[in-house]
Formats: structure tokens, sequence, C-alpha cells
């Protein structure tokens, strides 16, 4: 090490006491190896001086350095409960320790010195790895403790845990996530019953349900790869989603399980699979995808359809582009605005009097029930026009999700 910075220390060492920790922390880069402890020891050795400081009348950290088995001691036991593999260490210094710090630094012309912050945080991360047998993990962590050195105090962040699926939903009249009651915004009024939502029960309730007692979780977000109207089923092979369980205490859940005893619980009203685990990226790729979708449409006709003219419509409606002015129904809420959209198939599976099923595949984001009754023409080419007769759709179903 250069002979300036050795005097430098020892200057250092006439002004203020400091313990090892401290003052190997100022000089860390000058010597190569060891904790700073270590480096501040070798300091020691090198000026000759005997007389070892203890951390609890050091000058700069006021003991500080001697607790850091204790915090570790603190955060094992917050993080008891909570099943993890990464976490991180954070922590909160007293201000007039790191104004003390920041000041000699300055003073000093210390540039290389490390923030104690940093020392205390490594080194009880070095601690808990081997005692817990899991990981610091700096960018994605599962926990983070952040423990308040003035108090004794921690504070978890838990990692979010994402979980995969497909869901169906084989009853109407449900819709996709939360829907507060609008007179009371939720907070419960005589109308909602004081349930403060507007619908009973939701896909993202139900499917959340096992989830969080599974997880012993506070909260969770449900990401869906688009919605299917609040009255129309969802079929088929299901619509992707990622459930986001918020302060979950349990991550190792077995998945199988879940599915099961979702699918027991709620049998004949939702059905999920394929869980995996996910991650928060995977949530925009799932949002953004444009899957196709396939409906079985059934039709209400105000008078009696003819088979023949209904499936020479459906053939002309092979691949055809629709041009689609934002529906009545939704535009209080949607920009105005014209999409194009294509019919990609359109097959009738039975004609009944004033009744028919069809199935339809369209390109992501068309608006069926606009298709067929043409919504005062703001859909064109719409079925209506093209069989010559008013329709509309009596029911509908997500039959297939397709491009994944
Ligand atoms: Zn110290
Ligand atoms: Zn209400």
């Amino acid at each position: 090490m250069k002979a300036q910075s050795l005097s430098q220390a020892e200057h250092l060492l006439q002004e203020h006491a400091f313990c090892d920790s401290c003052l190997g922390r100022l000089f860390r880069k000058e010597i190569k190896k060891g904790s700073n402890a270590e480096k501040g020891l070798f300091l020691r050795t090198q000026l000759h001086q005997k007389h070892k400081t203890f951390a609890k009348d050091c000058w700069l950290c006021e003991g500080l350095t001697d607790e850091i088995a204790h915090f570790a001691g603190i955060i094992t036991k917050a993080l008891e409960e909570y099943e993890f593999e990464t976490f991180l260490i954070g922590s909160k210094i007293d201000e007039d320790i790191q104004e003390k710090e920041q000041h000699l630094w300055d003073q000093e012309k210390l540039q290389d010195a490390e923030p104690m912050k940093m020392e205390i945080n490594r080194e009880i991360g070095k601690i808990l790895e081997p005692q817990l047998k899991k990981t610091v993990d700096i960018p994605n962590p599962d926990i983070m403790a952040v423990i308040d050195t003035a108090f004794d105090h921690v504070t978890l962040q838990i990692g979010s845990l994402f979980i995969y699926g497909r869901y169906k939903k084989y009853q109407r009249g449900i819709p996709q996530t939360k829907w507060p009651c609008q007179i009371c915004q939720g907070k419960g009024c005589k109308r909602c019953n004081y349930t403060g939502k507007l619908y009973e029960t939701t896909v993202e309730e139900l499917v959340a349900k096992k989830a969080l007692e599974m997880t012993q979780a506070t909260d969770e977000s449900f990401h869906g790869s688009g919605r299917e109207d609040i009255d129309a089923r969802m079929l088929g092979t299901g619509r992707p989603f990622i459930l986001e369980v918020k302060n979950p205490k349990k991550r190792h859940i077995d998945l199988a399980v879940l599915e099961t005893e979702t699918n027991t619980t709620f049998k004949d009203i939702i059905e999920i699979s394929q869980l995996r685990f996910s991650n928060r990226e995977e949530i925009a790729r799932i949002k953004a995808a444009e899957f196709q979708k396939t409906y079985r449409v059934t039709i209400e006709a105000s008078e009696p359809l003819n088979k023949e003219k209904l499936i020479k419509v459906a053939q002309s409606l092979q691949g055809q582009l629709i041009k689609q002015l934002t529906p009545t129904r939704v535009a209080h809420r949607r920009a105005h605005k014209i999409r194009e959209r294509r019919i990609y198939n359109c097959t009738i599976e039975s004609v009944e009097g004033i009744i028919a099923s069809l199935t339809l595949e369209t390109e992501s984001g068309t608006y069926i029930k606009e298709f067929v009754s043409g919504d005062d023409n703001k859909t064109q080419p719409n079925l209506s026009d093209l069989i010559g007769i008013p329709c509309k759709v009596k029911e509908l179903d997500v039959i297939d999700v397709k491009g994944e």
C-alpha cells in the first residue's frame, strides 16, 4: 500500500478512534484481501498500533459494526414464516452517522471508501446465506429485508408470485375481473347489499381463491389475455391468464393440487388448466398477444331464416375484412375510431325458425355482437344486412383462443 495512505491512516487515528471495520472501510481499495475489519487490523499492525478500539468506542459507527450478527438474528426471525430462495438485505442507518461519514470522505478526499450501509448489508447477507441456505440476489430477490438499525425493526418487501394458466368459464354473467359497485365505488351500500361489488363473483376471484389460501397471500392481481363479454362463456382450451399473488408466505405450492382444488370447488362455473410458474415479464407478453378467437354464436332473427341463404352468406364471409366503428355499448369508455378486423371463417351449424347457430373465427378484437346486428350500420358489412333480416346475438361463447 502507498506510504501516503499509511500516513493518512496514522493521521486519522490521531484525530479519532476507529474500529477495525471503519478503518479498513476507508482504505478498502488500498489493501487487496480480507473483510474491512481484517483490512483495518492490517493497517493498525503496519502502524504498530497495539491499542485496539472496540466498535462501541468507535467515533464513526458508534458500535454499529458490532451489531451485524444481532441484525442478522432479527432478520432471521422476521423471515421465519416465509418461503423464499433468494433474498437481499437493505438497511437504514442514523442520519447523523451517515453525515459524519460523508463529511469525513470530503474532508480527507477518500474517494474509494465504501459506504457503511453497504458493508452492513453485505455482512448480514454473508451470515444469512449459509445459515438459511439461501442466496443473495441483487436484481431480483424473492424477499428484501430492510433493517432499521436505530430501532431494530425489519420491513419485508415480498416479491409477487406469478402463476400462468388458462381458464374456461362455463357460466354466463360472470365478469373476468373485479367490478366495483358504481354507486358506492366499492365501499358497500344498500344497493350492492354491502358487498361493494356489482357482480356476485368474478373469474378473478374464483381463480385466485385457492391460490391465495395455499400461498397465504394478502392480495392478488389478475392479468388476462383479453376478456370475453360478461354474458359470454369461455370454452375450448380456455383463455391465457397470469395470476399475480401478492405477499405470499408460501411459494413452493403444488400447482397440480391448486388446479384440482380450484376445479373441484368451482365445478361447472370455471375450470383452470396448464398451470405453471411465470414472471412479471410474461404479463406484457400475454397482454399484447393478439390471439385469433373462435366463437359459437346463437343468433335470433326477427323473421324465419333461410338455411341456403345463410350458408351462401357464410361462404362469402371467408377472409372478409370488416370495418367497425366503436360500438355504442362501449363508446363511453373507448376512443371513437374505425377498426378493421378480419373474419377468417364462418360456418352455419344449425338453423331452426328464427334461431341459428354458427361458428365464427375472427381476428383478435372483433366485436361479434355488432358484426351480427350491424349496430346501426356502425359495422360494415354485417350479418343482418347480408341476409336481409335484422338479427341479434342471443348467446355467445368463446370456444377457442389460438396462438399459444
Ligand atoms: Zn466503527
Ligand atoms: Zn354499493
